[in-house]
C-alpha cells in the first residue's frame, strides 16, 4: 500500500474505534440521566463489552504495524496528517504500555476501594479506607513504572490528565500561588462579610431556573441543534461527536445562582467541544489536549464572565422578572456580590474562587508525597488537617469533611486534582490576553453579546484541538509559559473592589 492508502486505512480504523467510544459515551450519558435503576447490572455489562471491544480494536497488532509504517514515512505526510499519526501513536503507546492483567487487577481493586470509601465516608472513619488506599497507591506506583517517567513517578500519572507537565513544574507554580492566595483570604476574612445575604434563601421555581439557564447557554453560543441540557445528580459535559455535545445541570430550589453558574460552567466545556475544527471530525485531533485546558474554558465562562458585574448588569432585569417577586428591589450590584461571596470552607466542591486552588494545592502535595513514598497512607488525615489549617485557617472536625470527601482516590485517580487549579490559572492567563486583544470585550458582555469572546476562543483554543500541548498552547497564545501572576492579579483586582481592601 502506498502512504496515502495507509493513511486512509488509519483514518478508517481509528474512526471505527471513535464510533465505538461514542456509543460507550451515549450509554454513560443515559445511565446518568434517564436509566431506570434496575438496568444497572445489564448496563455495566454492555459498557464493559463495548469498551473492551474498542480497546482490542485500538491496540491490535494491525494498528501497531500501520502506525509504525506511517511513522517511518512521516516526511511524506502533510503537516496535519503528521500530527494525526503522532497523536494516534501517543494514544497507542499509552494503551499498550500497561498489561491487560494489570488493568484487570486495577479495576478489581478500584471497585473494592470505592465500596470501602463509601462506607468510610458515611462513618467518617479513615481506617476503613486506609488498607484500600494503600493498595491503590501501590498499584499507581506500579502503573507509573509501566508508563515511564524521568524524575518523579507522579509525572507519569499527571501526564494522563495534563500532558507533558511534571510534578516539579506544578510545584514551581503552586507553592508561591498558595502563599499569596492564603494572604488574600486572610485579608478578606479580617475585613469581614460585606453585606447580609439572608435574602438569597427563598424558594425558587425549578422550571423557571432551568429556562433561564437555557437562555444564557443560547446567548453564550451553545448550539442546541448540536446538543441538549438535562438534569443529573452531578453536572457534566459529554460528547459523542463535535455535533453532539451534551450538558447536564442540577437545580437547588433554595438558591437561584447554583444551577445558573453550573450551567455556564458546563456550557464553557461544551463550547470547547462544539468548537473543534470540523475537518478534524472523527479523528483524535477533535479532542481536548488536557483536562487543565478543558477546565480553563469552563472556569473562564463561569467566573470571569458569569460572575462579572457587566454580566449581571445585562441579565439583572430578566433575572428579577424570572423570579418575581422574590428579588424585587435587588440591584445588579446585589446579585453580583451574592455570586461572589468568599468564605473558606472545608469542602472543595463548595469552595469559591478565592479559596478553591488552596484545596487543590493541599491534595497535590499529599498525592506527590504518597506516590514518591515520603508520606505513609496512615499519615494522610494528619497531613490533610495540618495543611487545611495552614492554607485555609480551618480546623477539620472529622475525616468525612476532611480527607474522605473526594471520590477521586477511591477511583484510583491521582494526578487529576492539579488540573482544576491549572484550569483557573490558564483561564486567567488567556483572559488577560483576551482583554488586550478585544478592547470592547466588556461593553459587549454588558450588552449580552458573547460572539467576540467565543470567536476569539474558537480561533485560539478550540480549533487547535490536540495540535499543541497545554504549555505550548498557553505560550503560543500569551507569549509566556503558564504562571500564577495573571490569576492572582485578577483575584486582587476583583475582590479588592468587592471588599474595599488593598489585597
Ligand atoms: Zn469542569
Amino acid at each position: 500500500m502506498n502512504t496515502s492508502e495507509l493513511l486512509a486505512e488509519l483514518k478508517a480504523k481509528t474512526g471505527e474505534v471513535i464510533d465505538l467510544r461514542a456509543a460507550v459515551s451515549v450509554l454513560h450519558w443515559d445511565q446518568e440521566v434517564f436509566m431506570p435503576p434496575k438496568a444497572a447490572p445489564a448496563r455495566g455489562r454492555q459498557l464493559a463489552t463495548l469498551s473492551s471491544l474498542a480497546h482490542r480494536m485500538f491496540t491490535s497488532e494491525a494498528m501497531g504495524g500501520l502506525l509504525d509504517t506511517l511513522t517511518e514515512r512521516l516526511d511524506e505526510l502533510a503537516p496535519d496528517d503528521r500530527i494525526l499519526v503522532d497523536e494516534t501513536s501517543y494514544d497507542y503507546a499509552k494503551a499498550t504500555k500497561v498489561p491487560a492483567e494489570f488493568v484487570e487487577k486495577f479495576a478489581e481493586e478500584q471497585s473494592k476501594a470505592y465500596e470501602a470509601w463509601t462506607r468510610a465516608r458515611k462513618e467518617s472513619d479513615f481506617k476503613t479506607f486506609q488498607p484500600h488506599l494503600d493498595t491503590i497507591v501501590e498499584l499507581l506506583r506500579q502503573k507509573a513504572e509501566y508508563l515511564g517517567y524521568e524524575d518523579s513517578p507522579y509525572d507519569a500519572l499527571l501526564d494522563e490528565y495534563e500532558r507533558d507537565m511534571t510534578a516539579a513544574q506544578v510545584r514551581g507554580i503552586f507553592t508561591p500561588l498558595a502563599e499569596e492566595q492564603s494572604n488574600i483570604i486572610a485579608k478578606i476574612a479580617e475585613r469581614g462579610a460585606q453585606g447580609d445575604f439572608g435574602w438569597v434563601d427563598q424558594e425558587y421555581d425549578e422550571a423557571a431556573q432551568l429556562a433561564f439557564t437555557e437562555q444564557v447557554l443560547r446567548d453564550m453560543g451553545y448550539d442546541f441543534d448540536a446538543g441538549r441540557q438535562d438534569k443529573s445528580v452531578h453536572p457534566f459535559t459529554i460528547n459523542f461527536d463535535l455535533h453532539d455535545v451534551r450538558v447536564t445541570t442540577r437545580v437547588d430550589p433554595r438558591e437561584p445562582f447554583s444551577a445558573l453558574t453550573g450551567s455556564i460552567h458546563e456550557g464553557g466545556h461544551a463550547l470547547y467541544e462544539q468548537g473543534f475544527a470540523p475537518h478534524d471530525q472523527r479523528t483524535v485531533l477533535a479532542e481536548a489536549i488536557s483536562l487543565g485546558i478543558h477546565e480553563s474554558q469552563s472556569r473562564m465562562w463561569e467566573n470571569m464572565i458569569g460572575r462579572s458585574l457587566p454580566f449581571w448588569q445585562h441579565y439583572h432585569a430578566a433575572f428579577l422578572a424570572t423570579h418575581a417577586p422574590r428579588l424585587d428591589g435587588r440591584s445588579a450590584e446585589d446579585l453580583f456580590r451574592a455570586v461572589n461571596r468568599v468564605e473558606p470552607s472545608l469542602i472543595r466542591v463548595e469552595a469559591d474562587e478565592c479559596t478553591y486552588n488552596l484545596h487543590v494545592v493541599l491534595r497535590f502535595e499529599i498525592e506527590v508525597a504518597l506516590i514518591e513514598g515520603t508520606l505513609k497512607v496512615s499519615e494522610v488525615p494528619e497531613a490533610w488537617n495540618a495543611k487545611m489549617k495552614q492554607y485555609l485557617g480551618l480546623d477539620v472536625p472529622d475525616d468525612a469533611r476532611g480527607c474522605l470527601q473526594d471520590i477521586h482516590w477511591s477511583h484510583g485517580s491521582m494526578g487529576y486534582f492539579p488540573t482544576y487549579a491549572l484550569g483557573n490559572l490558564y483561564a486567567a492567563q488567556l483572559f488577560e490576553q483576551i482583554e488586550s486583544d478585544l478592547p470592547a470585550l466588556w461593553s459587549s458582555v454588558g450588552a449580552g453579546e458573547f460572539a467576540p469572546l467565543l470567536g476569539w476562543l474558537r480561533a485560539n483554543v478550540h480549533r487547535v484541538g490536540r495540535r499543541m500541548l497545554p504549555t505550548q498552547l498557553i505560550a503560543h497564545v500569551t507569549g509566556r509559559e503558564p504562571e500564577a501572576a495573571p490569576f492572582l492579579n485578577y483575584l486582587k483586582k476583583k475582590y479588592g473592589g468587592i471588599y474595599g481592601v488593598a489585597l
